[in-house]
């Protein structure tokens, strides 16, 4: 379809959204605050819509509504859970068009990826949907007089707090494991993009999600997130966003013993050794840091690349990154959209300055692009010349920026892949397997990929060590840490016991 053809398709979708501003969905009912805020689009800074701006009352009616709602909920069979998680799938795949465009116009997301991302949405329901049936199962542990059942059981009500770059997929990744364990749920979308976080709470009500299961309050983090992390009735908050956001929400959390899982920030590191197929290593790195606009939090940002092949590869990534596309988000041949926000904008583009004053190259890139609708369009960059000291080296940019650092031996581009606050995610190119499996062992990282991009086998686990992160997702993780486990103990005879006193 052509761009013309989509635009009026994402016009068409947007009308929901602006007949008045976008209501909270508390307890299966549209509650509206008495004070809004608007949102603009990435691509023309248009106003896109205007947002129920909720606060401590609206989180606190929302609470109580995940409360009352957690027993039912909680005790329906998991089989039961299971159906209601796949009609959610269903539903989500029969609006999947709709999700990618509305989120694109919301995000500046490219229309190529958020297809597939509205798809991803559906087979997180589906994944978390199939384990349900199990997810209170445990393990019986035998001794000698003694025969211990675990089990576990859904934790309670719980906050999700989910950031603005793939709104979408994210939340599903969070509240789809949580309502398979038996939780109720209030999510508090990014203010910057809440408009499919609307659309997925509409779908799950449609699709058989009982009235309070599932609670959306908008709302301003530091008012609506802190009120959410801070209510007494929440038992857990799974969050994905900044560092510094994650310890303002520990600390909030603290009084009342949050439990917290924490998906935040990445500086992350592909190392490509001589010996590497050097094409599919370029094309990985290129993928890795230039899809998703590079508001991506297991983005390839930092290329560590072997001395001796340093400059060619470098020629090679940067040749790469000029001919990527970067227009309107709808644009079907487009791959790299505007970035959220002109505040956004300012900070990626502030680091071409701090580059150049820092004594890096800018091999490509390193300008604003005045795209269709003068949104906060930014080339594909690529910094050379750069050592792991400098900030481009070492702060989350969060956008289409890679720096390039060259290494001498395998001990020291280990050493300077793990000289970063952050650990998420690590990329290791080599034909060498044992050498592979060195550096992805001695790599602080909780994922590591070698010879690959980011590819998702769901069970496994997503998570990430020093500041990117508390907790891991994915597979029986996400159960983990959703539920409570408990262990009932049973004398199989008459042991004996100690006798006190008379
Ligand atoms: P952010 O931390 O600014 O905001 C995330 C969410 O937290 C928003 O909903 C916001 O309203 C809320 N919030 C802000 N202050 C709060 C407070 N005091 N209490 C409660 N809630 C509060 O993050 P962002 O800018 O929206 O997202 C980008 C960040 O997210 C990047 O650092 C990126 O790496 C990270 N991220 C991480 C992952 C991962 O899986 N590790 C995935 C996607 C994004």
């Amino acid at each position: 379809m052509s761009l013309d053809e989509n635009i009026k398709r994402a016009q068409a979708y947007l009308k929901q959204f602006q007949s008045g501003p976008v209501a909270h969905r508390i307890n299966g009912q549209d509650v509206l605050s008495a004070d809004s805020f608007d949102t603009i689009s990435p691509v023309d800074l248009a106003p896109l819509a205007t947002i129920s701006k909720g606060g401590t009352d609206e989180i606190d009616q929302a609470a109580k509504a995940a409360k009352a709602a957690f027993t039912g909920w909680s005790r329906l069979s998991g089989k039961d859970r299971r159906d209601i998680l796949h009609n959610v799938a269903d539903a989500i795949v029969a609006r999947a068009e709709e999700i990618a465009f509305v989120e694109a116009m919301d995000t500046g997301q490219t229309i190529r990826f958020m297809s597939k991302a509205a798809l991803r949405g559906a087979e997180n329901f589906r994944f978390f949907a199939d384990q349900a049936p199990a997810a209170a199962d445990g393990k019986s542990l035998f001794t000698t007089g003694q025969i211990n059942i675990t089990s576990r059981r859904a934790i309670g009500p719980v906050g999700i707090i989910t950031p603005w770059n793939t709104p979408f997929m994210l939340s599903t990744w969070k509240i789809a494991p949580a309502l398979a364990s038996g939780c109720t749920v209030v999510h508090k979308p990014a203010e910057l993009s809440p408009l499919s976080a609307r659309l997925l709470v509409e779908i799950a009500e449609t699709a058989g999600v009982p009235a309070g299961v599932w609670n959306t309050v908008n709302g301003m983090g530091e008012t609506a997130g802190r009120a959410l992390t801070e209510h007494p009735d929440i038992k857990a908050i799974a969050f994905v966003g900044e560092s510094n956001t994650g310890s303002h929400i520990m600390s909030q959390g603290a009084s009342t013993l949050k439990r917290v899982h924490f998906e935040l920030g990445g500086k992350n590191p592909v190392i490509v050794f001589k010996d590497a197929d050097l094409e599919r290593a370029a094309d990985a790195a290129v993928f890795m840091i230039y899809s998703l606009n590079g508001e991506r939090c297991t983005s390839s940002s930092r290329l560590l690349v072997e001395h001796d092949i340093y400059d060619a590869f470098c020629t090679k990534v940067a040749q790469k990154a000029a001919t990527i596309k970067v227009g309107h988000p709808l644009d079907p041949e487009v791959t790299i959209g505007p970035l959220i926000h002109p505040i956004h904008q300012a900070k990626v583009t502030s680091y071409f300055d701090i580059a150049t004053a820092e004594g890096a190259l800018i091999a490509t890139g390193g300008h604003t692009i005045d795209g269709p609708g003068g949104g906060c369009y930014v080339a594909p960059t690529l910094f050379t010349n750069a050592t792991n000291n400098m900030r481009i080296a070492q702060e989350e940019i969060f956008g289409p920026v890679l720096t390039a650092l060259p290494f001498e031996s395998e001990e020291e581009a280990i050493t300077m892949a793990n000289d970063v606050a952050y650990g998420l995610a690590g990329y290791v190119w080599t034909e060498n397997m044992q050498r592979g499996l060195r550096v992805s062992d001695a790599l602080e990282a909780g994922m590591v990929w070698v010879n690959s991009e980011n590819t998702r086998h769901l069970p496994t686990p997503f998570g990430g060590v020093k500041s990117s992160g508390i907790g891991r997702d994915g597979g029986d993780w996400s159960f983990d840490f959703y539920m409570e486990t408990k262990n009932v103990a049973l004398a199989t005879g008459a042991h004996k016991i100690p006798k006190l006193g008379g």
